[in-house]
């Protein structure tokens, strides 16, 4: 078996992805994502091209653009920017929290076998433009990974009906699953995966640092098996770079150091090209700084930002 990894300008060796963001947003299309939040609008090809060139400049070789199909996802800018800057990108196919959609959107509509044939076939055959002029065009730049989300509810029948059909897809296409979750709803929705069939391995659970007071939670979660995205770096609303780099010391010592991820899930607010202050550098330049500072060595660190994305990230089958 080979390692693989797909990007939008194909696959690649699982040991060519190299230093890794693994939850990013590079660009969100206008719609109900913005009018929810105007942070969720990044629709300027030319600033994200200049951001990605900065992540280019600081070492930077790949990024997982979380952003699914028709949830404001541009795949063909996907493409273009990643052709122009020779930065891998690996883009979603899949779902998001159900407020990011109009409520006549085919989201709703479609049934379990229809949402996995939409999701397996942007795995396999390649994207859905999907903005609001080329609704039903499509590249051949294909999706690496399945999201899925969540919101505070939990599990309701219309996200059960969601996560089987990414459980198939991800099944037929040996493609990670990677999921959003709320304060404290991670453990569900491992549990709902597990008994579709998915392995731990190819379970990337996100925002899993969002709320670090308790850290019951998250060595729960780090005991399943799955990898743990933490990406609430630099975002101080929730809580300061020293608790995130205390909670990666706690999961380190109990042993989960090859199941962490790390990324900024960035929003236009933060993208130093869209006039915010964090920046695609931020990690090379503070993050990193930051947890040398806090005794966390190279080796770990390497594991974050390259040999865990490199295995997270790689198909299945
Ligand atoms: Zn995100």
């Amino acid at each position: 078996m080979h390692h693989s990894i797909m990007t939008v300008k194909g696959e690649i060796l699982s040991d060519e992805l190299g230093l890794c963001h693994s939850h990013e947003h590079l660009f969100i299309a206008e719609g109900q994502s913005a009018k929810i939040n105007k942070a969720l609008r990044i629709d300027d090809y030319n600033k994200t091209l200049e951001e990605v060139l900065l992540f280019k400049k600081i070492g930077g070789q790949s990024i997982v653009d979380a952003q699914p199909v028709g949830c404001g996802r541009m795949a063909d800018l996907l493409y273009k920017v990643s052709e122009e800057t020779d930065i891998n990108i690996i883009a979603s196919t899949g779902f998001h929290k159900l407020i990011f959609y109009p409520e006549n959107h085919w989201i709703h509509s479609m049934s379990e076998e229809q949402l996995m044939e939409l999701f397996a076939s942007e795995l396999q055959v390649g994207m859905y433009i999907n903005s609001d002029e080329r609704r039903y065009e499509r590249i051949i730049s294909r999706a690496g990974i399945i999201k899925t989300a969540v919101d505070t509810e939990g599990m309701t029948k219309e996200y059960r009906k969601l996560f089987r059909a990414a459980a198939k897809a991800s099944l037929l296409t040996g493609a990670p699953i990677m999921s959003h979750s709320e304060t404290r709803t991670g453990i569900e929705q491992v549990k709902f995966l597990s008994e579709q069939g998915i392995a731990p391995e190819s379970m990337i659970i996100c925002h899993i640092d969002r709320s670090i007071e308790d850290f019951t939670y998250q060595l729960e979660v780090a005991k399943t098996g799955v990898y743990m995205e933490l990406d609430t770096i630099g975002r101080l609303k929730y809580h300061s770079d020293e608790d995130e780099v205390k909670l990666i010391l706690k999961l380190i010592e109990a042993g989960f150091e090859d199941k962490i991820l790390i990324g900024l899930d960035v929003t236009r607010e933060r993208l130093k090209s869209y006039g915010g202050e964090i920046g695609l550098d931020y990690i090379k330049e503070s993050f990193i700084p930051l947890m040398h500072k806090h005794g966390i060595t190279d080796t770990w660190i390497r594991k974050f930002i390259i040999d865990n994305p490199a295995k997270a990230f790689t198909k299945k089958i």
